[in-house]
């Protein structure tokens, strides 16, 4: 039985506004509007100058439903200062934990909303871990399923089996993450930080935006594609997996104003200077056996130039996306007297860019899909949209650049709608000799067992123990057993 936690006691700079007495002021408002609903408010004719001209009736609009809870979150996580903190109001109806019927909280205290039905907790709290993984995991979802315009089940559901993902903020020690069909469940371990003196500050993994958000991608994307996780296709395959809890993370920043606004702000506007999108992260990706972080999306890999570990294979599709995000924002950002506020085009690129992504992964082939395949999901969606050639052209272009696919026509020109984009044949890019892809440099999602799918894999583990030493064969046992015996 675990403890309830209930009106935490918080610094003053976390209480949310508006405040409790304002709160309370708008809610007397609200009932008075209310007290004149459905009736229509009356006012004085325009026509007639007299004070005592004829009423008329204007009809008022409904008040909006106001279901919703607000909760703090880290932008990127606790090592990222700079940027810190921000609140978010998350939609929807949440019981306590928070929970709702998608998502279901393990492992931690539940929390209970307070009188405002928010779930504001202080950070470096238990409590704190439980709403931020609660709201990244539920912003993650909302955004998926905005971009394909439906709701996205869990893998496991059917029409009977409604079951929740099981998500545990404190999992256990360990330096990893993971996302775990078989379970139902997101696991985010928490560990010392490697190296640091005595005591060793603990690195909580469910702390990071990029991290929940990654691991979410994972499980929305077996949802979707439940024939991609296995580890014997394409190593492509596998990589479209990482890469897509990468994009998850990245766009999941970028769907937030201040987020763009601040990239603007750091870049000036050109999203391939040094920016913290691209490159954080790096501690704890660290902690997933990475050493180059979590995110490097503004690299310039191609197929070439990378092995068939699928995580570094993931960096081309990754790299590739964020190339042409940043080339449809110069197509569309408009600096003039006609133009809108930078950011507010890069918010509305960003999320279009992901709409298509996620469209283009789900009409792709259910099993060994290829970076080509999505990428000419990509062409022919974008085409459908009926966006701008340019648009095309930089899917063309960046992904033609890392020998994704082959252009039939130079990328001087237009992309036709007769175009067809073959795919680069990479001989080298393929399985292991026992035919599973290489996975070393993964999350844990992708090095759980039970998605590899396959005996080989634990044939690797016998045959390891083939050379080992001890045992009943091993000589010196053999020798102290005789000895025994005497
Ligand atoms: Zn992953």
């Amino acid at each position: 039985m675990t403890d309830m936690i209930e009106d935490p006691v918080l610094p003053a700079a976390f209480v949310p506004t508006p405040t409790r007495e304002f709160n309370a002021a708008s809610a007397n408002r609200s009932a008075a509007r209310q007290l004149i609903r459905p009736a229509l408010k009356l006012v004085r004719s325009t026509d007639d100058k007299s004070a005592a001209g004829p009423a008329i009736p204007i009809p008022i609009p409904p008040l909006p439903i106001a279901f919703g809870s607000r909760a703090l979150i880290y932008k990127q996580d606790p090592s990222v200062t700079e940027i810190g903190l921000r609140r978010v109001l998350l939609r929807g109806l949440f019981g306590i934990g928070p929970s709702n019927n998608r998502i279901h909280l393990a492992g931690v205290p539940p929390v209970a909303p307070n009188s405002m039905n928010d779930f504001v907790q202080a950070p470096d709290t238990a409590a704190f871990d439980a709403v931020h993984t609660f709201s990244i995991v539920h912003l993650a979802l909302t955004m998926c399923q905005r971009a394909v315009g439906a709701v996205i089940k869990w893998q496991w559901n059917s029409g009977a089996n409604t079951d929740p993902i099981k998500v545990f903020p404190h999992a256990g020690v360990t330096m990893n993450a993971f996302y775990s069909r078989n379970e139902k469940a997101l696991k985010f371990f928490f560990f010392n930080k490697p190296g640091a003196p005595t005591p060793a500050p603990v690195i909580f993994t469910c702390r990071s935006l990029d991290i929940v958000a990654h691991e979410c991608g994972h499980a929305v994307l077996d949802s979707l594609k439940p024939g991609w996780l296995s580890g014997t296709g394409n190593p492509q395959t596998g990589a479209l997996h990482e890469s897509f809890g990468d994009l998850v993370a990245i766009f999941l920043a970028l769907s937030q104003l201040d987020q763009a606004e601040a990239l603007i702000v750091q870049t000036k506007g050109n999203l391939h200077n040094k920016n913290f999108l691209s490159d954080l992260a790096e501690q704890f990706g660290l902690a997933l056996g990475r050493d180059n972080g979590l995110r490097n999306a503004d690299n310039d890999k191609k197929l070439s130039q990378v092995t068939s570990e699928v995580h570094d294979l993931s960096q081309v599709f990754t790299g590739g996306i964020y190339d042409i995000l940043a080339d449809i924002f110069l197509l569309e950002r408009n600096l003039g007297v006609t133009g809108e506020d930078e950011a507010l085009t890069l918010v509305k690129c960003a999320q279009y860019v992901f709409r298509l992504v996620l469209r283009a992964i789900h009409a792709a082939p259910a099993t060994n899909a290829t970076f080509a395949n999505v990428v000419n999901q990509m062409l022919v969606i974008a085409a459908a949209d009926g966006k701008p050639v340019g648009y095309r052209n930089a899917i063309r272009n960046q992904f033609t650049a890392r020998e994704v696919v082959v252009s039939p026509t130079p990328l001087t020109q237009d992309v036709s709608d007769d175009d067809v984009f073959e795919a680069v044949d990479h001989p080298f890019l393929t399985v292991k000799e026992n035919g599973l892809q290489d996975r070393s440099g993964c999350c844990g999602t992708m090095r759980l067992r039970e998605h590899q799918f396959d005996e080989r894999y634990l044939q690797e583990e016998l045959d390891e123990l083939q050379g080992g030493i001890g045992g009943e064969d091993d000589p010196h046992q053999q020798f102290d057993h005789a000895e025994a015996a005497e």
